[in-house]
């Protein structure tokens, strides 16, 4: 069946994947959030269940994505912090109200204070933001080398080398261009 939207690109890291919801951002940007409706989808696959969004939540949503791809990336190059993206993820850490808790099955949920409150699962993103931008869990910021993407994401790999953002879409596109190059040189040398 075909989606209307494009699909999401999930990653493992909550505030990675939500700067995903815009890619290719130095190509042809694809915005994987177009609407609020598509927002609350996405919130939902992290557990952030929200009923609703309004216009004015997607487009806070929005505002909070930029100003953590534009932290981690100054982060991810060892660049001074921008003083209005630290500004704008603050402002939602201390404005959201979800709870943390812990399932009968040993399992993390998010609580949020009401079913709407989009604020509230934007809080949560913009403290695991937080928390990778302080340096604080294990893995560093990195920037993806796809020329076209240049997406911030968090490498866990034990050597630190991950190249790109995503395994399935920008680094399979660039071993593919890769390969097309190579043929090309062959075909050309045996001439
Ligand atoms: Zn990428």
């Amino acid at each position: 069946m075909r989606t209307a939207f494009p699909d999401f690109r999930l990653g493992a890291v909550l505030a990675t994947s939500f700067t995903g919801t815009l890619s290719e951002r130095h190509g042809d940007a694809v915005e994987r959030i177009p609407t609020p409706h598509r927002l609350v989808d996405w919130l939902a696959v992290y557990g952030l269940t929200v009923e609703s969004c309004t216009t004015a939540q997607l487009d806070l949503a929005r505002e909070l994505r930029e100003s953590i791809h534009t932290a981690a990336t100054a982060a991810a190059i060892q660049d001074a912090l921008p003083a209005s993206a630290v500004q704008a993820i603050n402002d939602c850490s201390v404005q959201g109200q979800a709870a943390v808790i812990l399932t009968p099955e040993g399992k993390r949920q998010w609580r949020l204070s009401s079913a709407s409150c989009v604020e509230d699962a934007l809080g949560v993103i913009a403290a695991d933001a937080i928390s990778i931008i302080a340096g604080e869990r294990d893995g560093s910021l990195a920037l993806c080398a796809s020329p076209t993407c240049r997406a911030a994401f968090f490498d866990t790999s034990r050597s630190r080398t991950r190249r790109w953002c995503d395994m399935n879409t920008c680094g399979n596109r660039q071993k593919k261009a890769r390969f097309a190059a190579n043929q090309r040189k062959n075909a050309g040398s045996s001439e």
